[in-house]
C-alpha cells in the first residue's frame, strides 16, 4: 500500500507530464522536492520511489540532511544564503539557487577555491520589484553576472526566481515570461563562463504558468511533503 506521500510524488509527476503533453513541452524538466522542514524519512519515502534532486533553504538543516541521507543526492541551495555559512555548504551542493549579490559570489569563489573545485550557481532575481523579496532587480543583472564570470571557481547555469504572491495568473505568467526573456538576452550576450541552461521558476501554487513560460526547474515543497509546520 503507498502512503499519501508517494501518492502526491505520483501525482506530481503524472501533473507534470500531462503538461508536458498537452502543451508540446519538449525539454528535460527537473523536479527539485524541497524537503525543507521536513524528516529525512520522507526523503528517504521518495528517493526510493526515484527522486534524486532535493532542495533545502537553511544552512543547518542542509548540512544535517546531507550528512544522513545517500550521496546520490543532487541537493539544491533555495534559500537566502549568508556569507558566514557558504563555507559549509560549498562541495556539497549540484546547484547553489539564491546568489543575488557580487559580496555573496566572492565568497562562494573562495571556499570552492579552496577545494579547488567550481561552484554552479543561478541568479535570484526579484523580477517582479517585490520589496519582501531577495534577488537582484532585473536593470542590475547583467552587470552582476558580467562582474560575476570573472571569478574562476563559479560557474553561473541560469536564473531562478520566486513567482508573484498573487492569484492573478497573468500577472504572475508576466513575470515568468519577463524572467525567460532576461535568459535569452543574456545568453545571447556569450560571456565567458555563462550558460542559461536552467531557469528555476515555479512552486506548488503556479509551477503550471512556470512551465507554460518555460521553466525547465521546478521547486515543489507543499505538493509533494504536504504543509509545513512553522515551529
Ligand atoms: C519553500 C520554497 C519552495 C517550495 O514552496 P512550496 O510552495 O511548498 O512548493 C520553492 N522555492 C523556494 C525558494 C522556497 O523557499
Amino acid at each position: 500500500m503507498s502512503s499519501a506521500l508517494e501518492n502526491n510524488y505520483l501525482n506530481v509527476l503524472g501533473q507534470i507530464k500531462k503538461i508536458k503533453n498537452e502543451n508540446e513541452i519538449t525539454g528535460e524538466i527537473t523536479l527539485v522536492a524541497v524537503s525543507k522542514k521536513k524528516p529525512a524519512g520522507d526523503i528517504k519515502t521518495i528517493y526510493d520511489l526515484g527522486q534524486r534532486d532535493f532542495g533545502e533553504n537553511t544552512v543547518q538543516e542542509f548540512v544535517r540532511k546531507y550528512d544522513e541521507l545517500p550521496k546520490d543526492i543532487r541537493w539544491h541551495f533555495i534559500g537566502h544564503l549568508q556569507t558566514n555559512k557558504v563555507k559549509q555548504i560549498i562541495g556539497k551542493t549540484f546547484l547553489i539557487h539564491s546568489v543575488d549579490s557580487l559580496h555573496l559570489a566572492e565568497e562562494i569563489n573562495k571556499e570552492a577555491g579552496k577545494q579547488t573545485i567550481i561552484a554552479d550557481i543561478l541568479i535570484q532575481v526579484n523580477i517582479s520589484d517585490d520589496e519582501k523579496k531577495f534577488g537582484i532587480d532585473k536593470d542590475n543583472t547583467v552587470d552582476l553576472i558580467k562582474k560575476i564570470s570573472a571569478l574562476p571557481h563559479i560557474r553561473i547555469c541560469g536564473l531562478m526566481t520566486i513567482g508573484k504572491n498573487t492569484e492573478n495568473i497573468a500577472e504572475i505568467r508576466r513575470y515568468f515570461s519577463d524572467l525567460r526573456k532576461l535568459s535569452i538576452d543574456i545568453k545571447a550576450l556569450n560571456i565567458d563562463n555563462v550558460s542559461m541552461d536552467f531557469l528555476s521558476m515555479g512552486m506548488s501554487s503556479d509551477y503550471e504558468p512556470a512551465l507554460l513560460e518555460g521553466s525547465n526547474m521546478i521547486r515543489i515543497g507543499t505538493g509533494i511533503f504536504g504543509d509545513r509546520a512553522y515551529l
